[in-house]
């Protein structure tokens, strides 16, 4: 598929397509193993430490903090909020209430969604860096790996990216350049679940962790698989209802890798029959 579309793909919606075929191909060759994606994947550890991503840049404080509680109550000991308002001051006003809400070492992590330039990255980075966050996502364009490069190396934070990166080679390059900490790829759109498996290996190679960025009813299997796994992202879309068996969390805030053959990921007809047209 890569090559049939090599003119126009390399990348971008190409991969999307490419992600779709692939996890399913994945999902039959571990049924026809009878084994669930994760063991046949190399099996290392099926408890996988779950964060809360949260969609919340427009959200005022009281709000904000509400959301959090709500996360808190769901047994997440990990949450992400996100960065990048007009303001450098308010963006440090929403972490500093968020750090004095949840305690001195609870993980947060800080996502930028690509809002920044690599001058206004650094700065934003040096001065969150007091409040010590996980990791800082995506601070500036996905195309711009240098630059990346210069916000970890400048901004003394960690940097956490790749959901908007569509190939090995671009994770190879991003990585190459010093960029990253926490490569993030998306299984539903670098590639599926081979380039996914290849990105987690080739950050294992530069003694990186791997974290996984939605779909985490899929990404649980992947991160079980191998040994530098950390975090596991849990979007809050509201997707488990319309899912069979939809994820649950430990006591502990871990996400636990199913038993089922295959990814495991079956749809609840009845959850969707009332959009049926
Ligand atoms: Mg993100």
């Amino acid at each position: 598929m890569w090559w049939h579309l090599h003119y126009a793909g390399r990348g971008g919606p190409a991969s999307f397509a490419i992600s779709a075929v692939d996890i399913a191909l994945w999902d039959l060759k571990a049924k026809r193993a009878e084994q669930p994606l994760w063991r046949l994947l190399g099996g290392h550890d099926t408890n996988v430490l779950a964060y809360a991503g949260g969609i919340d840049l427009f959200f005022p404080l009281d709000k904000l903090l509400a959301q959090t509680q709500d996360n808190l109550d769901k047994g997440f000991k990990a949450i992400k909020m996100k960065v990048g308002r007009d303001n450098l001051s308010e963006d440090l006003e929403r972490i500093a209430a968020m750090r004095d809400f949840l305690g001195t070492d609870f993980p947060l992590m800080v996502d930028a969604n690509m809002r920044w330039r690599v001058d206004q990255a650094i700065r934003a980075a040096k001065a969150m860096s007091k409040y010590r966050p996980v990791w800082l996502e995506e601070p500036t364009i996905p195309d711009d790996p240098i630059g990346h490069g210069r916000i970890a190396q400048m901004g003394g934070l960690p940097i956490a990216a790749g959901e908007n990166l569509h190939s090995l080679y671009e994770f190879r390059n991003l990585i190459a350049a010093g960029g990253v900490d926490f490569p993030e790829p998306d299984v539903s759109n670098c590639g599926g679940i081979t380039v996914w498996m290849k990105v987690a290996h080739l950050a294992e190679a530069n003694n990186l962790p791997i974290t996984s960025h939605g779909v985490h009813d899929l990404h649980v299997h992947l991160l079980a698989a191998v040994s530098n796994k950390s975090y596991l992202e849990v979007h809050g879309f509201g997707l488990e209802r319309f899912i069979a068996n939809p994820m649950v969390l430990t006591e502990t805030g871990h996400a636990v890798a199913p038993e089922r053959p295959g990814h495991g990921v079956e749809f609840d007809w009845n959850g969707l029959s009332v959009y049926r047209a």
